[in-house]
């Protein structure tokens, strides 16, 4: 660490802003499955850049000194590092509740059983549908079959469970098999999130968006099965802001909850943060974790409320979703200062409306995430 960042350091300790709870490690861009919706970027980090082991066992410790709490590894595919393991086990080491989200692919009783040896704690399977065909559709990979042995394999250790399912116009009609699908495979939770818009899923946007009346329905099978899986499967579900009168309170509030280190060491507030334009995002191989989180300007440019513009400046609900997603107020107004436009108060919640109500385009062709653009 330089000297002035020591200092800084020093001085910042003083300072009030908790540390983040949650660091989201992207241990690579890397990943066999195509899919589209994939949150990463358009523009992916290449295999040559990607952080090593002792770097990343670097991060671990430094965030977990700030207070971080819980580690997702995740991607791209985080099985594709042959250097899992010992990921995992840095995060034990550095006192983290470790995380794999996964599409599965290249797991096998032997990968698991290392990955348990060195701390695993949970895992996080993605499903994309029920139906085969369409699953592998979506996922641009055969990899549906593969992905039901292996919850088998999961269940064998003693290791906490979540089956995740993106839902979107092409699969909500099928959501009753998709649930029963996925108690099927007997996790403690399941998470089943709308499609956000951002990265691949924006590019497909038209193919994706559900209609008024799937929402609706959605919301009634999220409620009647929370109410038969209580006390046996935790269900979580995130409905699409599209249609919301208010919207998330993005990754918690920027710069308040979680850290994103993408697989050549950038700091990120966000998945999506890359787009918006005049941030410079800082790495995690020229400064400490701590430095990042206290000092990148881009960690700062909207954190609290300073920067805020009416309406939401002078909003009541200011405190409670922070003005929105930055990158949804950028993509659809061009400016990420304004108000997210999934609010019902911003003046330009009638573009999203619009978008939403749009004829969908059935017969427009997938865009694949590929990594062929990376830097
Ligand atoms: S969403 Fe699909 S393509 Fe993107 S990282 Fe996850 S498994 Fe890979
Ligand atoms: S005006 Fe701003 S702070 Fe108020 S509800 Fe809308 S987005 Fe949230």
């Amino acid at each position: 660490m330089k000297l002035d960042e020591r200092q800084q350091n020093k001085e910042s300790t003083t300072e009030l802003i908790p540390g983040p709870l949650s660091l989201v490690a992207e241990v690579t861009h890397r990943c066999p499955l195509h899919c589209v919706y994939c949150s990463n970027p358009l523009q992916m980090k290449s295999a040559d850049s990607e952080l090593s082991t002792e770097e990343w066992s670097r991060v671990f410790h430094e965030a977990s000194a700030l207070g971080v709490i819980h580690l997702h590894l995740t991607g791209g595919e985080p099985l594709l590092r042959p250097d899992l393991a010992k990921l995992v086990a840095a995060g034990r080491e550095a006192n983290l509740y470790v995380n794999m989200i996964t599409s599965g692919l290249g797991l096998t009783a032997a990968r698991m059983q290392e990955l348990k040896d060195a701390g695993l704690e949970h895992i996080q399977l993605s499903l994309q549908d029920a139906e085969e065909e369409r699953a592998n559709e979506f996922a641009g990979a055969r990899a549906h079959a593969h992905k039901l042995k292996l919850a088998a394999l999961i269940r064998q250790q003693d290791i906490a469970f979540t089956v995740n399912v993106v839902v979107h116009r092409e699969n909500l009609d099928r959501l009753e098999a998709i649930l029963a699908l996925a108690e099927s495979l007997e996790p403690q939770r399941i998470e089943v999130a709308h499609v956000q818009y951002y990265g691949w899923a924006l590019k497909n946007r038209g193919k994706l968006m559900p209609t008024p009346a799937q929402v609706e329905r959605s919301l009634t099978l999220i409620s009647q099965a929370q109410a038969r899986l209580s006390g046996r499967i935790q269900l979580q579900a995130v409905f699409p802001d599209y249609y919301a009168r208010y919207p998330k309170t993005c990754v918690g509030g920027w710069g308040r909850l979680m850290m994103l280190i993408d697989p050549a060491g950038q700091a990120l507030p966000c998945h999506a943060a890359t787009i918006l334009p005049g941030l410079e995002f800082d790495s995690v191989r020229s400064h400490s974790v701590e430095w990042l989180w206290r000092h990148s300007t881009a960690f700062n440019r909207y954190r609290g409320h300073g920067w805020m513009k009416e309406p939401c400046s002078d909003c009541e609900r200011k405190e409670i979703d922070l003005g929105g997603c930055r990158c949804q107020a950028f993509q659809l107004t061009g400016d990420a200062a304004n108000a997210d436009p999934a609010c019902s108060l911003s003046d330009q919640h009638g573009r999203l409306v619009e978008i939403a109500q749009a004829t969908p385009s059935h017969e427009a062709q997938w865009v694949y995430r590929i990594l062929t653009n990376h830097s």
